[in-house]
């Protein structure tokens, strides 16, 4: 479903086959890979130990200062530029294309308090092209964030999600399902499958999740969305030769006991079933959003990344920092 709220002052139009190219293992394959909502036994316990050891001592602690950023470096049209908002928010330039896939400025999420000052604001990115967003998940669909970029360009959602953002002044909402895919100038641009969910409350289940591969003529980014470890990610390695791939490795010892996120080193066997070049962490030092201490999931994957070789190949960026491929 294509939601047009103001097809006269758009950017350039985005054309989408919502069908995309579908395989026939990839019907049924949504159901198996939604989570469902109920937490596991001992839930009660590790809430409680989430809230005494992670949460009030977050929010007692004083935020850490933004990190001081001259300015963004642009990427030349042959390279993919990655550049790290924090969480799962990322402003990246591929083919000439800026995008930004789930940005958020937010500084709290009901209790959870953002750790550090945002270094990149809304205002000191170039001109977004265009927009992306993985799922409805509040840390992920930030509807203030989304308001400060929103200039009539498109934004491209997973099925049932167009709903959420349809007054934040974007000129076309495209909604795709797994393995639907849109154009955007010389972008090619496939949801992904997950092993997540995507309701934002609790009854919307209807609405799809899932990740992002960016593909220009030369040069192919992957945002992986939220996702547990699942065999799909050899499915997208097929589907496309990866050179970036934003993977997330935080909130993985979940208070409800729900097995909806990777660690550090599912992460980096995930990057391995993809075939990817490079991978760049997300989804962590920003929101304390599971039981392990923030710092853990970055620190976990340097050493893994270390045993495995793969120092040349993961890059941790900083907030705010740019990677130029
Ligand atoms: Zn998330
Ligand atoms: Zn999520």
């Amino acid at each position: 479903m294509i939601h047009d709220p103001a097809p006269d002052n758009g950017g350039p139009a985005l054309l989408s086959r919502p069908g995309g190219v579908r395989l026939p293992f990839s019907r049924g394959q949504k159901d198996e890979n939604h989570v469902g909502l109920l937490p596991t036994e001992g839930w009660r316990k590790r809430n409680l130990q989430f809230i005494g050891g992670i949460l009030i001592p977050t929010i007692l602690a004083p935020r850490k200062p933004k990190r001081v950023i001259d300015e963004v470096p642009l990427a030349e049209v042959d390279q993919i530029g990655v550049t790290w908002l924090g969480h799962a928010g990322f402003f990246g330039q591929v083919a000439g294309v800026n995008l930004i896939i789930d940005p958020n400025w937010a500084l709290w999420h009901g209790p959870v308090k953002r750790v550090r000052h945002p270094s990149l604001w809304a205002s000191d990115l170039p001109p977004i092209d265009l927009v992306m967003i993985t799922h409805a998940h509040f840390d992920h669909l930030h509807l203030p964030s989304l308001r400060r970029i929103a200039r009539g360009q498109p934004i491209i959602v997973p099925q049932g999600v167009g709903s959420v953002v349809k007054r934040c002044g974007f000129g076309q909402i495209v909604e795709l399902d797994t393995w639907g895919q849109a154009q955007f100038k010389d972008l090619k641009i496939t949801l992904t499958p997950a092993r997540h969910w995507g309701a934002r409350m609790i009854h919307d289940t209807h609405r799809g999740f899932g990740g992002f591969l960016i593909e220009g003529p030369e040069r192919t980014l992957f945002h992986c969305g939220d996702s547990s470890m699942f065999e799909g990610f050899q499915e997208i390695g097929q589907r496309a030769r990866i050179d970036v791939a934003l993977m997330p490795i935080g909130a993985y010892d979940a208070p409800s006991g729900r097995p909806v996120h990777m660690n550090p080193e599912e992460a980096l066997d995930a990057f391995a079933m993809l075939g990817a070049e490079y991978i760049i962490p997300m989804h962590h030092d920003t929101f304390p959003l599971g039981s392990e201490p923030i710092h853990e999931p970055a620190e976990r994957l340097a050493y893994e990344a270390a045993q495995r070789h793969l120092e040349d190949r993961v890059r941790i960026l900083h907030e705010g920092e740019t990677a130029l491929f």
